[in-house]
């Protein structure tokens, strides 16, 4: 089937920290005249079967995808995850145990706030969906319905900062374990926003190499927190170890200022990318 509409690889519904739902999500998709997506919540794949049946007729095609928390020694990076098998036994309890330690670490952070500023746990409940995967946006939310700060950017840069305090981190796999266990439920692994501003040279060349030979398929360089000079870089790595070359917009609704499609993947690395992977498949609405 031919591949029509700009390509969206990287987006958030309520499922994690976006703030729509994944019907929601599918719907802002069309309207912004994309053709494909791939709803990449954190750590989670409950987010897929409501995306699909809100594609359904629509002529949107959705990638099924993730995006798996892993810690390189004190930097957590992420790992884009497309097309696996969301059954397989190794995912379902990776992600069960990273979902858990989030929980348990916002409990943490919030109790630690709680000391300075008004806000509860069942505040940050309140603004994250049953089951879903928590994270420091939700405790952002709950700081700006208190009145605390004016949204979720202005929280990441006080209360929420790595450096304020109230920081802790939660347990990941290495990204050499998520590319494998990605690669082993028949997915295809992307090292998400590779060259974040400040930090664009936490992952070494060396480590880039055991990715590869793991079964890396790409980096994404098309991403608006990756610096000028991350990117150059990231083209030589993608050069050198073959790597495939993606750009997404890491749309979470209103919780951040990136646009649907304000970054797109080639069509030719999307059909790269839907025939390597084997553990499920894209839904053609
Ligand atoms: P956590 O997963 O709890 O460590 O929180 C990190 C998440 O917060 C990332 O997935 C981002 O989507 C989100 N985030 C990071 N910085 C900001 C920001 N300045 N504004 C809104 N969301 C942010
Ligand atoms: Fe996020
Ligand atoms: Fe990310
Ligand atoms: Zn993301």
């Amino acid at each position: 089937m031919p591949i029509r509409g700009p390509i969206d690889l990287h987006t958030h519904s309520s499922v994690s920290d976006g703030t729509e739902t994944p019907g929601a999500l599918v719907r802002s998709a069309i309207a912004a005249g994309l053709g494909t997506i791939a709803l990449t919540d954190h750590d989670s794949t409950a987010g897929w079967a409501d995306a699909f049946e809100a594609a359904s007729g629509t002529g949107l095609t959705v990638i099924p995808g993730m995006e798996l928390s892993t810690n390189y020694g004190p930097a957590s990076v992420h790992m884009l995850a497309y097309l696996f098998d969301p059954a397989n036994p190794a995912i379902l309890e990776e992600t069960a145990r990273i979902r858990d330690g989030r929980l348990h670490r916002a409990e943490r952070i919030v109790e630690r706030i709680s000391r300075d500023y008004g806000i509860t746990w069942p505040d940050v409940l309140a603004q994250s969906v049953d089951g879903g995967t928590i994270g420091r946006p939700h405790i952002a939310d709950a700081l700006v319905a208190h009145g605390d700060v004016a949204d979720r950017s202005a929280a990441f840069q006080t209360i929420l900062h790595w450096q304020s305090g109230y920081y802790e981190k939660y347990y990941a796999p290495s990204p050499l374990a998520g590319v494998r266990m990605i690669v082993a439920a028949g997915g295809v692994p992307v090292l998400a926003h590779p060259a974040t501003h400040g930090r664009y040279r936490v992952i070494e060349d060396r480590a880039i190499a055991e990715l590869v030979d793991a079964g890396l398929f790409g980096l994404e360089i098309h991403h608006r927190d990756n610096t000028e000079d991350g990117k150059i870089r990231l083209y030589e790595l993608a050069a050198k170890f073959g790597l495939q070359v993606t750009g997404s917009s890491d749309y979470h609704g209103e919780g951040k200022p990136n646009r649907l499609g304000e970054n797109t993947t080639e069509p030719a690395v999307l059909e790269k990318l839907i025939a390597a992977g084997t553990g499920s498949t894209p839904f053609r609405g």
